[in-house]
C-alpha cells in the first residue's frame, strides 16, 4: 500500500474546491465523463496507429447510480492508467492544475467566479465539489490480463491511498461517494438532465440506465397483418455520437438541418428561416451551425440560444463576450477548442482568438445573407420583415457588418415595395432634395396615424418609406452619419413644402409681423404652453390652417432612449409645435375678430389639430365632443 500527500504543496485545497462554484457544481459530471471520452478516443487513436493491437471491444461509457451505497460511477474502457501514471497524472499534474485554478479564482466573489466562461481547468478534482470521497480503479491497456489494477482513494484530505486491486478489463472506473448535501446527484432524473445538457453530442456512446422499446416479434403478425411487438429493455444511450455540425455540409439535406434544430431546441416548434454551416480549421478551429429564427418586430427576442461547445462538450448557452450582441439573436451551435474557457467574460473581449472568431462568424453571416439576396430576390423580400431587426442591429452595432449589409439591406415604402439603399437613392435623387441639396428620406412610422401626411406627400410626387421597426430610429441616425448628405424626416415633422423645398421659401405671407405676434399671443392664452408652442408658415390658401408638428430630432432621441431604457430623454415631456398657416382664410381672418370670437375659433383650431394627431385626450376631448354636439 502506498500513501502520500497529493501534489507538491501540502496546502489543503479541498475545502476551497468544495465551496468553490457551489452554484455550478454540476460541471463535475461534464469533467469526469469527458475524461472517460478522452481516454477512449486515445485508445482508438492508438489502435488506428497500430500501437494497440488488442481487441477494442465495446467502448460504451457507463454511468451508474447506486442509491444504497450513495455512489455515482463513471466507467470507461479507455486506455486506463498504470500506478505510475496515476501518480503522475492524478497526484501531480491534475492536482497542480486544480490548485492553480483554485488559486487563480479563490479571491473572487461568487458573482465574479460565475463570470468565468466554462470553469474549465478544475478537471478531475471537480469531483470533490460533490463527493466526500472519490475512488479511481484503473488498469492500463499496456497491462496483461492477469495483472492487477490500482485503486486510488482520497477522502478530501490531502492524503490519498493507492493499493493493488483485481481488475479484469482495461479502463477506468471513477466512483464518487456523493456528499449528503448533494444527494440530488443520486437522482436518476437529475443525472439524465445533466448528461443531456453536457454530454448529448460526445463522440463515444454513453449509457445511462435502460430504455423500454417495442420490437417486432419475428414471424408473428396480428389480425391486421402487422408485425406483433414485444417490449424489450435496451441500454439507454443518451448521446448522438455524430452531431450534424461535424458532418460535411455537402452531404446534408435541408431537412436534416431543420430536424437538428428541433433536437437542439425541443421546446421550439417554429422552423428556422435558414441556416449557415460553419467550418474552419485555420487560423483557428471552429465548426457549427447557425440558424436564423423568425425575429419579427420583437425586441424581447430570446437571446442566449446559441450553444457553445468545446470538442462536443457543452460549455454554456450564454455567448456574451464571445459573440457580438447582434449575433446572439441567432440560434444554433458553435464548437471551438480555441475559445479560452477559464477566463472571465470581460477578458474575452480583448482576446485575439475570440476577436478573430467573432469576425469570421460576422463575415459568414453577411455572406450568407448576400447570397440569399442575390440568388432569389423575391424570396429574400418575403423573409425581410422577419430578418430586418437582425440586420439593422448588425448595421448599427458593427461598422464592418454595415459595409457588407449596405448591399442587401432593404427599405420598404408605404406601398409595400422594397428597395436596396442604392436603388432608393436613385429613386429620390431627382425629386427629394432640400434647400441645402441634401437628400430627404421621407418616412412614416404608422401608416394609419400619418395617413393624411403620407397622402399629401404622395400627391406631390414624393415617395414615403415605412419605418415602423423597433430599431428604425437608431438605424436612421446611423445612416445619416454614414451617408453624410441626407436626412430622414417623418412626413409630419414639418409641412411637406418645408421638408423638401426646391423653389426657395413658399408663398408670401398675408400677415404683417405685428399681426402674427398678436395671433401668437391670442393662441398662447388658450393652449397648454408647456407642451405646445406657436410658429407660422405661409402655405397655400387651401392648405390646412394649423398642423401639429413634432421636432424630428427630439422625437427620435426620445424613441431611442426609451428603447435603451435610459431615463434622461424618456422622461422629457413631449413638445409640439402648432404650425399656423397664415395664408389660410381662417387664420388670416382672426385679425378682424373680437377677442371673444378669436378665443372660440382658436379653441376649435387647437382641438381639431390635436384631434388629427390623436393628441386630444381626457377632459379636453370630452369638452370638445360636447361642444360639437351642441352645434347640431
Ligand atoms: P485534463 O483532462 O484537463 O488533462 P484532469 O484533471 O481532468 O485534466 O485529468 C488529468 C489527467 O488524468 C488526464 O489528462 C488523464 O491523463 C488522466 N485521466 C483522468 N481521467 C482518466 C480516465 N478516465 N482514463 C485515463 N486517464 C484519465
Amino acid at each position: 500500500m502506498q500513501t502520500g500527500s497529493i501534489g507538491v504543496k501540502t496546502e489543503n485545497i479541498f475545502p476551497v474546491i468544495k465551496k468553490f462554484l457551489y452554484s455550478e457544481n454540476e460541471i463535475f459530471l461534464r469533467e469526469i465523463v469527458s475524461n472517460a471520452v478522452d481516454a477512449t478516443n486515445k485508445l482508438k487513436t492508438l489502435a488506428s496507429a497500430g500501437e494497440f493491437k488488442g481487441e477494442l471491444g465495446d467502448l460504451t461509457i457507463k454511468v451508474e447510480i447506486d442509491k444504497q451505497k450513495k455512489t455515482l460511477t463513471i466507467r470507461d474502457n479507455g486506455i486506463g492508467m498504470t500506478s505510475e501514471e496515476v501518480d503522475k497524472y492524478i497526484n501531480q499534474i491534475a492536482f497542480s492544475g486544480a490548485t492553480e485554478f483554485v488559486e487563480k479564482f479563490k479571491t473572487q466573489t461568487e458573482a465574479e467566479a460565475a463570470n468565468i466562461i466554462g470553469h474549465f481547468g478544475l478537471g478531475f478534482y471537480s469531483s470533490f465539489m460533490v463527493s466526500n470521497k472519490v475512488a479511481l480503479i484503473t488498469k492500463s491497456f499496456r497491462q496483461a490480463d492477469d495483472e492487477k489494477g490500482v485503486i486510488w482513494e482520497c477522502d478530501g484530505s490531502p492524503e490519498y491511498t493507492m493499493n493493488e486491486i483485481a481488475k479484469g478489463t482495461r479502463g477506468t472506473d471513477v466512483i464518487l461517494y456523493i456528499a449528503d448535501d448533494c444527494a440530488d446527484f443520486l437522482e436518476e432524473s437529475k443525472i439524465r438532465e445533466l448528461l443531456n445538457k453536457y454530454c448529448k453530442f460526445l463522440s463515444v456512446p454513453i449509457q445511462f440506465g435502460m430504455k423500454t422499446v417495442n420490437e417486432p416479434i419475428e414471424g408473428e403478425t396480428d389480425e391486421n397483418g402487422n408485425p406483433k411487438t414485444k417490449s424489450v429493455e435496451k441500454p439507454w444511450i443518451i448521446n448522438d455520437v455524430a452531431p450534424l455540425w461535424k458532418k460535411s455540409p455537402s452531404s446534408i439535406e435541408d431537412k436534416e438541418y431543420d430536424d437538428f434544430y428541433h433536437v437542439l431546441y425541443p421546446m421550439n416548434f417554429e422552423t428556422p428561416l435558414f441556416h449557415i454551416h460553419l467550418n474552419v480549421d485555420y487560423p483557428f478551429n471552429l465548426t457549427g451551425i447557425l440558424y436564423f429564427p423568425k425575429i419579427k418586430n420583437r425586441y424581447e427576442f430570446q437571446r442566449n440560444k446559441i450553444q457553445l461547445y468545446c470538442n462536443e462538450v457543452f460549455v454554456t448557452d450564454s455567448v456574451e463576450g464571445i459573440l457580438p450582441e447582434f449575433l446572439s439573436m441567432l440560434h444554433g451551435v458553435i464548437d471551438s477548442p480555441d475559445i479560452p474557457l477559464n477566463v472571465s467574460r470581460s477578458f474575452l473581449q480583448n482576446d485575439q482568438n475570440v476577436k478573430k472568431i467573432s469576425g469570421y462568424i460576422t463575415k459568414k453571416v453577411a455572406e450568407k445573407l448576400e447570397e440569399l439576396f442575390k440568388k432569389d430576390r423575391a424570396e429574400y423580400e418575403k423573409k425581410w420583415d422577419d430578418i430586418s431587426v437582425f440586420i439593422q442591429y448588425g448595421m448599427i452595432a458593427d461598422p464592418k457588418f454595415f459595409e457588407r449589409a449596405e448591399k442587401f439591406m432593404l427599405f420598404k415604402d408605404t406601398e409595400g415595395k422594397y428597395y436596396t439603399i442604392e436603388e432608393y437613392k436613385k429613386l429620390i435623387e431627382e425629386n427629394q432634395k432640400n434647400k441645402d441639396n441634401k437628400l430627404v428620406y421621407l418616412y412614416a412610422t404608422d401608416a394609419d396615424e400619418q395617413y393624411n401626411n403620407i397622402e399629401n406627400a404622395k400627391n406631390k410626387g414624393y415617395n414615403v418609406l415605412l419605418m415602423d421597426g423597433i430599431l428604425d430610429s437608431h438605424l436612421m441616425s446611423t445612416l445619416e452619419q454614414k451617408f453624410g448628405d441626407c436626412s430622414f424626416a417623418r412626413v409630419d415633422s414639418a409641412s411637406i413644402d418645408k421638408l423638401i423645398d426646391k423653389e426657395g421659401d413658399a408663398k408670401e405671407s398675408k400677415l404683417s409681423d405685428e399681426q402674427k405676434e398678436n395671433i401668437k399671443k391670442a393662441f398662447e392664452e388658450v393652449i397648454d404652453k408647456t407642451t405646445y408652442n406657436v410658429e407660422f408658415s405661409s402655405l397655400g390658401e387651401d392648405d390646412d390652417p394649423v398642423e401639429v408638428i413634432q421636432n424630428e430630432w427630439m422625437r427620435r432621441m426620445k424613441e431611442m432612449s426609451a428603447m435603451n431604457g435610459m431615463s434622461m430623454w424618456g422622461t422629457m415631456p413631449d413638445s409640439y409645435t402648432l404650425m399656423l398657416n397664415v395664408n389660410n382664410p381662417v387664420v388670416a381672418g382672426l385679425v378682424d375678430k373680437s377677442e371673444e370670437e378669436q378665443k372660440n375659433i382658436i379653441k376649435n383650431l387647437y382641438d381639431l389639430a390635436r384631434l388629427s394627431k390623436n393628441l386630444l385626450k381626457g377632459k379636453d376631448l370630452s369638452e370638445f365632443v360636447k361642444r360639437e354636439f351642441r352645434k347640431n
